[in-house]
């Protein structure tokens, strides 16, 4: 077994790896450089691959790309864009098809459809704690995780020459809001059955100590709305889109008690996508995007502010996103000291964002608003639940992923102090570089 360790072990973004087993390859995702797209905003729909890969954007998938006929399969771990934006420029040149779970599958269609790219993979549907073949050699297995997004599991090949497990994104949440826990039991008998390769999520496995549940984000949430609604404020939450859950989360502090509004493009979209899988219940919520109707819309709730629960788009303080806009002064709502504009999420540390954020917090705070930030728990394990990761999987090999060398290094240090040795059985790589298990340490 080889791990094509393509793209997100020079930085956190842009994820693309690949496992090779007798001459077969199975790609697992394809995502973007977000700070890079980013900064190319709408010219990213118009670059070429060659444009994309040089920008640095997309991952380099020469390596692969020169054995294109020996990939039997993409795989699409979530629905995430650092795991997904780069499947448009990518994917066409693989003679295979893209496998995801249900939600995954609306996101990749979705951002397929908006590069007007020409990606004829077809897109095949694989539920969590289901299994499929693959090819000869390679067998499927979506097996139960939490993270931040619907529908992520934890991606297992089952291959000829023994299982690799790829921990796409994952944080180990004992009280999940929407879906059930992480599937302990499937994951200790995959431990038990043998594990080859464990590709390790390491975006947080450098901060100490166990990522917060959602409920706990879920509790914080409902008595800073509650506060705000006894004073009678207006009410302004901000997350990501693709949070499900924490949408949910909204809807359940409000309880009834005001209308509620959806507002921002990629609200309408990810929201309409999870109705129709019936993950979030639209009914008693006015989603709207189009720049008139928001426009009618906040002029009708700037009159009437403690009617309303407004959740926006522009949580990364994104200059085109709502909330930016209504912090500028551009829509017809009076934003004031009568206001409270929660940001249910945490700054993606990249110099753009804190950029982003620093300007709208403090258009915010000089019209007197009330902010509240950090109200939220992020979606990936620290350090101890990567421990019991490791513990429950008992890998033969670890290959530190989703980071540049420092976090990579964060997870090969827990594993060496879990027994491992570096570069016997823990590999830290680098982008374009194959990690051959096969050859004798
Ligand atoms: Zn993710």
């Amino acid at each position: 077994m080889k791990v094509h360790t393509v793209g997100g072990y020079n930085e956190v973004g842009k994820n693309m790896t690949a496992i090779e087993v007798n001459g077969e390859i199975v790609i697992i995702d394809m995502g973007a450089d977000m700070e890079t797209v980013i900064e190319y905003e709408e010219e990213m729909e118009t670059l070429s691959t060659k444009e994309a890969i040089e920008a640095g954007a997309v991952p380099d998938d020469s390596d692969i790309h020169d054995r294109k006929d020996d990939v039997v399969a993409i795989v699409i771990s979530h629905g995430h864009l650092d795991h997904t934006l780069a499947v448009p420029k990518l994917a066409k040149v693989y003679d295979c098809p893209i496998y995801a779970t249900p939600f995954t599958k609306k996101i990749v269609e979705r951002i397929i459809k908006d590069d007007d790219a020409r990606v004829n993979n077809g897109v095949r549907t694989l539920k969590i704690g289901e299994t499929t073949t693959l090819s000869d050699h390679f067998e499927l297995e979506f097996v139960k995780i939490t993270h931040s997004i619907p529908h992520t599991p934890l991606t297992v090949l089952h291959t000829s020459d023994g299982t690799a497990v790829y921990s796409c994104d994952f944080k180990l949440d004992e009280e999940p809001t929407l879906g059930n826990k992480p599937d302990y039991e499937r994951i200790r008998e995959l431990g038990d059955e043998g594990v080859k390769a464990y590709i390790a999520d390491s975006t947080r496995t450098d901060q100490k100590g166990r990522t917060k549940s959602e409920h706990e984000t879920a509790i914080e949430l409902r008595s800073i709305i509650n506060r705000a609604y006894e004073d009678n404020e207006g009410v302004i939450v901000t997350t990501f889109s693709s949070h499900i859950a924490r949408l949910n989360n909204i809807l359940d502090a409000n309880d009834g008690r005001r209308k509620v509004a959806f507002i921002g493009r990629s609200l309408k979209e990810y929201t309409q996508s999870a109705q129709e899988l019936d993950l979030i219940d639209l009914s008693n919520v006015e989603v709207l995007s189009y720049y008139n109707e928001v426009e009618d819309f906040l002029r009708r709730a700037s009159k009437e502010k403690g009617d309303w629960l407004i959740v926006c788009t522009g949580n990364q303080g994104e200059p085109n996103a709502v909330l930016s806009r209504i912090a500028r002064g551009e829509y017809n709502y009076h934003i004031d000291e009568k206001d409270r504009v929660i940001f249910s999420s945490s700054t993606i540390p990249a110099p753009v964002n804190e950029a982003n954020r620093y300007k709208v917090e403090k258009l915010l705070r000089e019209r007197g608003t009330q902010v509240e930030v950090d109200v939220h728990s992020h979606g990936h394990g620290m350090r101890e639940d990567q421990r019991d990761m490791i513990r429950l999987l008992e890998p033969e090999h670890i290959v530190p992923a989703h980071g540049g060398t420092e976090k990579l290094a964060a997870t090969a240090s827990l594993a060496i102090d879990e027994g491992y040795v570096l570069e016997q059985n823990v590999h830290i790589s680098q982008n374009g570089n194959i990690v051959n298990l096969d050859r004798p340490a």
